[in-house]
């Protein structure tokens, strides 16, 4: 793994930094066709997260993800909370027991991002965080066993969440706030998508550092 629990603290760090640096361009783009909180949520929950953090750097990966999600879980109201705590509670299951390496970790995420897609009854083409989640998790799983280089995969997965946040922009809106304006949902990129992305970029520049 190329990062351990004890780097949680910069990682949470960089992820509140890039949010605060993004935050009134993701509540335009929430207020557009949602209810403009979506960066809020996210901030509340990582204010959350950083108040554990050193708390958290000191368990191993499976009880790291599960006291994440249990503290997002906790934190944030909105759509955007009870899936996030799923994606790391499923990390959690999927990674207990199991060597931690990044094999075990990138299959553990695309189970994670099939939990996320089941609880919210939504799949790719809906406009939400999924068209990044799913295109990411896919790409990081072919890029691990190809037997790519760290920096090859980091790169591949940030292009595929780039795609992915694009991909959103002309999407009729089916799942969550945005579905309720039907057409007039188009022409405006996903909150929950952006975000994601943000933090993906974030993440991948703490694992090169
Ligand atoms: P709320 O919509 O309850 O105000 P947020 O604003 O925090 O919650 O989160 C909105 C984001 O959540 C959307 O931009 C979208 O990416 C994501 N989302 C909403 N519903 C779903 C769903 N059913 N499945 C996956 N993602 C969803
Ligand atoms: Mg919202
Ligand atoms: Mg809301």
């Amino acid at each position: 793994m190329p990062l351990s629990p004890a780097k949680f603290p910069d990682l949470i760090e960089a992820i509140s930094a890039t949010l605060n640096e993004h935050a009134d361009a993701i509540t335009q783009l929430d207020q557009a066709i949602g209810d403009g909180d979506h960066v809020f949520n996210l901030q509340r929950g990582v204010e959350a997260l950083q108040s554990h953090a050193t708390e958290i750097a000191d368990l191993d990966w499976p009880a790291a993800w599960q006291k994440i999600g249990m503290t997002v879980m906790a934190a944030i109201g909105g759509a955007s909370g009870s899936l996030y705590a799923t994606l790391f509670i499923s990390l959690n299951k999927n990674t207990k027991d199991k060597p931690v390496s990044i094999q075990t970790f990138a299959e553990a995420f695309q189970l994670a991002v099939a939990a996320v897609k089941q609880r919210g009854k939504a799949d790719v083409g809906e406009k939400t965080m999924l068209d990044v989640w799913v295109p990411v998790a896919e790409t990081l799983k072919r890029a691990v066993s190809e037997g790519q280089q760290l920096n090859v995969i980091l790169d591949q997965v940030c292009a595929a969440a780039e795609a992915g946040v694009e991909s959103t922009r002309d999407m009729l809106a089916t799942k969550g706030r945005a579905s309720f304006l039907g057409e007039r949902s188009k022409g405006h990129i996903d909150a929950g998508a952006k975000t994601a992305q943000l933090m993906i970029e974030a993440i991948a520049r703490q694992i090169r550092s």
